[in-house]
């Protein structure tokens, strides 16, 4: 078989460091009982150990040629391959307690993470790589640049940990940037829940929209002088500045009404 050419628009960076492979299946420890489906399995990097530990594991793939190798090398039995995009993809078909792996496709990395949150009630964890500034983001606490509409939404659904840096040179072709590796463990619903999580997402939209203003002006058309009264949340205040429980109880104020 003629060597694959990456390609860029499906954010193509292979893994080649072994020591990063052997580092990325012992965070995620597959068992043998495990139901795993991995995003993006490319040439193999991690489905190769991954199938090493478990009898049976389920990839979703966009490129052809990809799948056409990956058929020619594993077993449907051992093997389920789910020919398409990942945005599209109904994760929560593979059944409950499904564990999801892959290193993304950076280019598509902030939609499909949202899509998986959306999604997240039949998942019992997750271990992506992406990019470090966009793991960054996820993980960032109030009060700086870095925390914004991803980290209140994904912090809203999952427990998050960065777990250890990547170099470029793992990869090949190098990708301009560091990568990071993150675990995300969905929260249980009770711990932080809003009524209405579409509510939530648009209010959340709504104060990251402009950042550097006043509450006050970013939500006026939702909040008046007694609703932030009601809950204690100084209006003058930024986005960046609330707790993802405040925008909580601001759409849970808002449901209400
Ligand atoms: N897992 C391999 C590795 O670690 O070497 C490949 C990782 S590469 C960064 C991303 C993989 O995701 C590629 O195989 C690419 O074809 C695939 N991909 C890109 N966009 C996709 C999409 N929308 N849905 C499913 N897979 C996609």
């Amino acid at each position: 078989m003629k060597p694959h050419v990456a390609r860029k628009r499906f954010g193509q960076n292979f893994l080649v460091s072994q020591g990063v492979v052997a580092k990325i299946v012992e965070a995620i420890r597959p068992q043998a009982d495990d139901r795993v489906v991995e995003i993006g399995p490319g040439l193999g990097a991690l489905t190769e150990p991954l199938l090493a530990r478990l009898p049976h594991l389920h990839v979703v793939e966009i490129d052809r040629d990809l799948i056409a190798r990956l058929r020619a090398r594993f077993p449907p039995e051992r093997l389920a391959i789910h020919e398409g995009d990942a945005l599209q993809f109904d994760f929560a078909s593979l059944g409950p307690g499904l564990r999801v792996v892959g290193n993304l496709p950076y280019n598509i990395s902030t939609p499909l993470l949202f899509h998986l949150a959306a999604r997240a009630d039949g998942v019992r964890d997750m271990h992506f790589m992406l990019q470090r500034e966009v793991v960054e983001r996820m993980v960032a606490a109030p009060g700086g640049a870095e925390y914004g509409r991803l980290s209140v939404m994904l912090q809203y659904r999952f427990e998050m940990e960065r777990l250890f840096l990547v170099p470029p040179g793992a990869f090949n072709p190098a990708p301009k940037v560091e990568s990071a590796v993150v675990r995300m463990m969905p929260r249980p619903r009770e711990a932080l829940a809003a009524n209405d999580e579409a509510l939530l997402e648009e209010v959340v939209k709504s104060a990251f929209a402009q950042r550097r203003k006043m509450l006050r002006n970013t939500l006026r058309d939702r909040m008046h002088e007694e609703d932030w009264t009601a809950l204690g949340i100084d209006p003058m205040r930024r986005a960046e500045e609330l707790a993802v429980g405040d925008y909580v109880r601001i759409a849970n104020r808002l449901a209400s009404r």
